[in-house]
């Protein structure tokens, strides 16, 4: 059995007209068997967070306004989309809304540990997809198709690293296997859709994780993964993988092949097209990745496959934002040694902080990171223990790949450059 994997971000389902082009790209493919997979509409993710932040400040003000925002942004779209206002996806949607309200309502679980707050951070953010996926699957089966919404969390099975978990792909690949291929079977109409939510799973205790942000790209490929699709397509609001973010770049043009490798190394410096762990699993199992626009899904967009001898001519460039350069020097007066630099690594592990790019001389040793201050202020007090910690905020940080010196110039000009890192592929400037 063929089954093809479709992702539509929060972009694609952000308003009631987004919704109905998803419905309209989904009636016009031409598979015969869908596992779709969406992401909390629009910005939502976000705004969960910030309900988050103020439920734990507990702040009752900011909760209701936050709350609220969350709510409206949800009804209006429901109403642009369904005119019988007795439709049953009115009380689904009301009913996840009380549950994430009874949650508020609890009060904390846990004190203020950090992992107390990637825990609660799972249990509510994952209303996002909760709210997306019962709202689309309302729709397309209004407009009768053959479709059935899954639980992902009965799907994907994960550890209890809350934020951040780990799929466990055995037990996954079974509960998909027994699931998906089924619904299929059952339904040998062509067309036929299973629906579920990306970015969530769960733990042995049945507990709500989420695989990190902009996770959903990643789910998609467990499940192309856990199907053994020839096929998965990402679609975004831009025309494929672009060699620059179209936002900040105006010229930017679209790439129509990647390699693998390419997409890889692309997802690691930080391109925002692809979440970093979605190639691997595709690529061990030959699963070519497409690229395409839900705003003109006439465009072919970017094949993403096993190219051995892929060639570029143009330089691809990564930007990221808000980052936060730290150098640390031992407070003894010793030099940077492998001791030093082992200790510094396990401090990172256990903040869960990742190091986008790193420099050390004798003496000293910088790193540049997201600047996430939940994990950051922590971070900088516990070194300070030890090591003179100091920090500089406010930076980019900008990836070339293929680079050239006009490439480069064309970046720097006349910013200070806080790091530089080269090697024969790419070039890595912090900027302020
Ligand atoms: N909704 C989640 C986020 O915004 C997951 C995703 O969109 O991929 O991070
Ligand atoms: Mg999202």
């Amino acid at each position: 059995m063929y089954i093809n994997v479709f992702k539509f971000g929060g972009a694609a389902v952000n308003s009631a007209a987004g919704v109905k082009n998803v419905a309209d790209i989904l009636a016009q493919s031409d598979a015969n068997h869908l596992l779709v997979v969406v992401s909390a509409m629009g910005k939502t993710t976000n705004a969960l967070e910030v309900l988050l932040k103020n439920y734990r400040n507990n702040d009752p003000i900011t909760v209701i306004e936050s709350y609220k925002q969350v709510h409206d942004y949800h009804y209006s779209i429901l109403e642009g989309l369904f005119e019988d206002k007795n439709h049953m996806v009115f009380g689904e949607v009301d009913s996840l809304f009380n549950m994430l309200r009874g949650y508020i309502r609890k009060g904390h679980l846990f004190t203020n540990e950090p992992l107390a707050y990637d825990f609660e951070y799972d249990q509510m953010v994952c209303f996002g997809e909760l709210l997306s996926s019962t709202i689309l699957y309302h729709y397309l089966a209004l407009k009768s198709r053959s479709v059935k919404l899954f639980d992902v969390r009965d799907l994907i099975r994960t550890d209890s690293t809350f934020r951040d978990a780990h799929v466990d792909w055995k037990i996954t690949e079974k509960l998909i296997q027994k699931t998906i291929p089924g619904f299929f079977h059952d339904h040998p109409e062509h067309g036929a859709i299973a629906l579920t939510q990306g970015f969530i799973g769960s733990n042995s205790s049945g507990n709500t994780t989420t695989l990190g942000r902009e996770g959903s790209d990643f789910s998609a490929a467990i499940f192309a993964w856990c199907l053994h699709s020839k096929e998965m397509t990402i679609w975004k609001d831009v025309p494929g993988v672009m060699n620059a973010d179209p936002k900040w770049m105006a010229d930017s043009v679209c790439l129509d092949t990647l390699s693998y490798r390419e997409a890889i190394e692309l997802a690691y410096y930080g391109a925002s097209v692809i979440h970093p762990k979605t190639i691997k699993p595709l690529e061990n199992a030959n699963i070519v990745l497409r690229v395409r626009s839900f705003v003109d899904p006439n465009l072919p967009g970017t094949c993403i496959k096993n190219l051995r001898h892929w060639k570029i001519q143009i330089p691809i460039f990564i930007r990221k934002q808000d980052q936060i350069l730290i150098s640390l020097s031992p407070r003894d007066f010793s030099f940077i040694l492998e001791e030093n630099l082992s200790e510094i690594f396990r401090i990172l592990a256990n903040f869960r902080v990742k190091v986008n790019i790193m420099q050390n001389s004798a003496i000293s040793f910088s790193i540049c990171v997201d600047a996430d201050p939940q994990k950051i202020n922590p971070l900088i007090a516990y070194l300070k223990q030890d090591y003179e910690t100091r920090y500089n905020d406010g930076l980019e940080l900008f990836t070339i790949r293929h680079y050239t010196d006009g490439a480069l110039n064309s970046i720097i000009r006349g910013r200070k450059v806080m790091m530089e890192l080269r090697s024969r592929s790419t070039v890595q400037v912090v900027l302020k």
